[in-house]
């Protein structure tokens, strides 16, 4: 068998391991359980996927959404690596057919959705074939405490019963210790390897810098720095407005969201990577395997989702270990209308069982009926066909996804297309009041064939290049005679694909999970707040600040945030400061804990300590540790 190095060569194409990479691959190899905290994009794949590859069999990966799955499948194929996916509608049949297949046909790799997981029925299967490794992708969804928990992750174990003899590698980006332990406890890790990045980057300096002229404030970061940036934004909208009021000042920028066409991405992301233009402006839908190794600034111009979030988004910048920036830019009014935002996106159980049972209807699905194909389905449609706002709704799906009701995928279709739904005469008898109609109309007649009986691809781009017009007119005009039952237009990227997964039950469904879906909000709750309290929080270096959220045991202060740097000129009063700070914090610390978590003068730490002490503000327990009286 091949070498790990070897394997990174051949397959890869890269000569050298990165971080923790290859100690990780190393004990999946040895058979040992192993927990991978890695940030996103540090390459957490390779570290499951050379050690399967390294072995006789397969590897079996249990991962939460099948466009993740798709995504990886898509890859290892192209690398000439055999890979399958169990489709959550596949009938019995069809999974008979698909073990078959592993087992003789030199497959290396099962992705698995959790749902599937826990069935006697697969379990059988699985019996049957070599497993050399199971994977548990984004295993923080096993734990009520990360970000995305899904219940069906807690089943992921039964699978140890069917497998004594295999290992486990269970990873993921979020590193708190509550986390970590869940998913040890919960998989039943035995002898466990644990092996954490510290996001920690002492090239990366963490700013959150108070200002009301924010364009302003970008202009001078610009011009100081000429070098790849990255602004995230809050909306899509946003993204191109932002944009073209930085061209119009004289900078080069592009922009990324997930609303537009594959085409437009890739061509927003090349012109970003090679540097025609430096700036992206983009939503968090840009980051998935983003390795541009030399961005210099990250900017946030509205506050990042969550903690976790900002530390991903942030760490993009200065991968090559120069020294670079992440910069929040707030004022007061963020905060307001961040916190309006996030609370008028979460659900009550009553919005979240109207949007359940509209969805069903929609889809046109009778009360005990299941759905088994999965069906093509337009978001923006179903929302504005009930007048559902869009942020709302969509935490809905996911909610709805995570517990396994239903699943949806996106489907990109790289073309739009349109079928006429009237015949040729009554189109001819139709009045349309606008000119550019009736245009457009003879156009597609003109210029494609079969319009009336099939499904034809066009561009909207070369349409209105036509018809002296642009593409958005196009694109209005189209929806709108799709409005009217003349047409049927699918624009290009914006359909996905759809599928329930238990049968229509209306209020029942979501009464079985209220509890969890309250818990789950009151934690995105919690997270907003702990974001506030960060961006707040400037008295405290913001390295350690970050530390402490992630749990991390050593979190010295960086020198070069924006905290550190006000505090350069340190004098004794603000020592104090920080000494109360943390003491309320913790609620309880030890002096030794306390100098080493401050790093900064021991004997003044002990004088402020006394004084403290002497004028009763602190008080210590009886295993000498200090309270705020
Ligand atoms: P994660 O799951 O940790 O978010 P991925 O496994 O998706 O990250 O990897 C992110 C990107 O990094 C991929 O494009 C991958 O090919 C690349 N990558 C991983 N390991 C290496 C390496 N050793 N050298 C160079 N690129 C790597
Ligand atoms: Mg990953």
């Amino acid at each position: 068998m091949m070498l790990p190095k070897e394997i990174l060569q051949k397959y890869w194409g890269h000569s050298s391991f990165r971080n923790l990479q290859e100690e990780i691959i190393k004990a999946v190899i040895s058979k040992n359980d192993v927990v991978a905290l890695l940030p996103t994009g540090a390459g957490k794949s390779l570290c499951y996927q050379i050690p399967a590859l390294s072995k006789e069999g397969l590897c079996l990966v249990v991962s939460p959404l099948i466009s993740l799955m798709k995504d990886q499948i898509d890859q290892l194929e192209k690398k000439g690596i055999k890979a399958l996916t169990i489709k959550s509608n596949a009938s019995v049949d069809e999974i008979v057919t698909l073990f078959d297949n592993l087992k003789f046909g030199n497959y290396k790799f099962l992705y698995i959705s959790p749902e599937r997981l826990n069935s006697e029925f697969i379990f059988n299967k699985i019996k049957q074939i070599p497993i050399n490794l199971i994977a548990v992708d984004e295993a923080h969804c096993i734990s009520e405490w990360g970000h995305d928990f899904r219940p069906s992750y807690r089943c992921i174990h039964k699978i140890r019963e069917i497998l004594p003899n295999t290992n486990i590698i269970a990873l993921t980006a979020t590193a708190t210790k509550k986390v970590t332990n869940d998913v040890v406890e919960n998989l039943n890790l035995k002898e466990v390897c644990i092996f954490k990045k510290s996001f920690f980057r002492e090239n990366l300096a963490y700013q959150v810098i108070q200002n009301e002229n924010k364009i302003g404030k970008l202009e001078r970061i610009f011009t100081k720095n000429p070098y790849p940036t990255i602004i995230y934004v809050g909306s899509r909208k946003k993204t191109e407005d932002i944009s073209n009021l930085i061209n119009s000042k004289g900078y080069t920028s592009t922009f990324y969201h997930a609303g537009m066409t594959q085409d437009s991405k890739s061509r927003a992301f090349n012109s970003w990577m090679n540097e025609e233009n430096l700036i992206m402006v983009a939503t968090n839908a840009f980051g998935m395997g983003i390795d541009k190794s030399n961005v210099k600034i990250v900017v946030h111009l509205d506050l990042p989702a969550s903690i976790e979030n900002y530390v991903q988004e942030a760490g993009r910048a200065g991968r090559n270990g120069e020294k670079s920036f992440s910069v929040i830019l707030q004022n007061d009014n963020d905060i307001q209308s961040f916190k309006k935002n996030k609370l008028e996106s979460y659900p009550t159980i009553k919005e979240i069982k109207i949007v359940h049972q509209k969805l069903y209807q929609y889809c046109q699905i009778a009360k005990g009926e299941l759905k088994k194909s999965p069906l093509n389905f337009n978001f923006v449609k179903f929302c504005e066909t009930y007048n559902f706002p869009f942020k709302k709704t969509s935490n809905i799906f996911r909610i709805l996804a995570n517990n396994s009701i239903i699943e949806i995928s996106p489907k990109y279709n790289k073309k739009s297309t349109i079928i006429f739904k009237i015949s040729s005469k009554s189109l001819a008898k139709q009045q349309f009041n606008s000119k550019i109609s009736k245009q457009l109309i003879d156009f597609i007649i003109r210029g494609h064939g079969g319009v009336f009986h099939k499904e034809v691809k066009i561009n909207e781009f070369k349409i209105a290049k036509s018809l002296n017009t642009n593409s958005l007119t196009i694109k209005n005009e189209l929806n709108s005679l799709d409005k009217l039952n003349v047409l049927e237009y699918k624009e290009a990227n914006s359909n996905e694909e759809l599928t329930f997964l238990i049968p229509r039950e209306d209020d029942k469904t979501i009464n079985r999970i209220s509890s969890s879906i309250q818990k789950f909000i009151k934690q995105q709750i919690q997270k907003s707040e702990d974001l506030i309290y960060f961006i707040k929080n400037n008295t405290i270096c913001r390295n350690i600040q970050l530390a402490r959220y992630f749990g991390e045991q050593k979190g010295s202060k960086c020198g070069i945030c924006d905290v550190c740097i006000s505090k350069k000129k340190y004098n004794s009063s603000s020592l104090e400061k920080d000494i109360l700070e943390l003491i309320s914090y913790k609620e309880e610390i030890s002096q030794e804990e306390i100098i080493f978590t401050l790093d900064s003068d021991e004997k003044a730490i002990l004088i402020h300590l006394r004084y403290l002490l002497s004028k009763d503000i602190i008080s210590l327990t009886t295993t000498n540790k200090y309270f705020i009286s």
